[in-house]
């Protein structure tokens, strides 16, 4: 299967099993080969950051970040921009290319 997903979409968390379920975000990494993907806000981690001095010799403060962890292509739904349902997209081909379509309103994505 390819993956339909890509930067900049909007994405629906669909999984039970995560917290984040029916929590919306834009994409703001694809990992192709792991069929992962980063969410804005979705599935946030936290990080403890020791004191440490960079090779430059500056000095990164102790404390918590936080940071979005990834997340399985298949536990998150495109968001069609158009009708603003949770979505399967469909591909159609014309004389430009490849497009994705809403599987919803038929409205072009891309
Ligand atoms: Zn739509």
């Amino acid at each position: 299967m390819k993956v339909k997903i890509r930067k900049g979409d909007t994405v629906e968390v669909i999984s039970g099993d995560l917290e984040d379920k029916g929590k919306r975000g834009e994409i703001i990494a694809v990992n192709v080969d792991d069929r992962r993907v980063v969410v804005q806000g979705v599935n946030i981690r936290t990080k403890h950051q020791k004191q440490q001095q960079t090779s430059s010799g500056k000095t990164i403060n102790p404390g918590r970040i936080k940071f979005e962890g990834p997340v399985d292509i298949s536990n998150v739904m495109l968001v069609c921009p158009k009708c603003s349902s949770k979505t399967r997209v469909a591909v159609s081909r014309d004389e430009a290319g490849a497009h994705r379509v809403c599987k919803h309103c038929q409205a072009m994505i891309d």
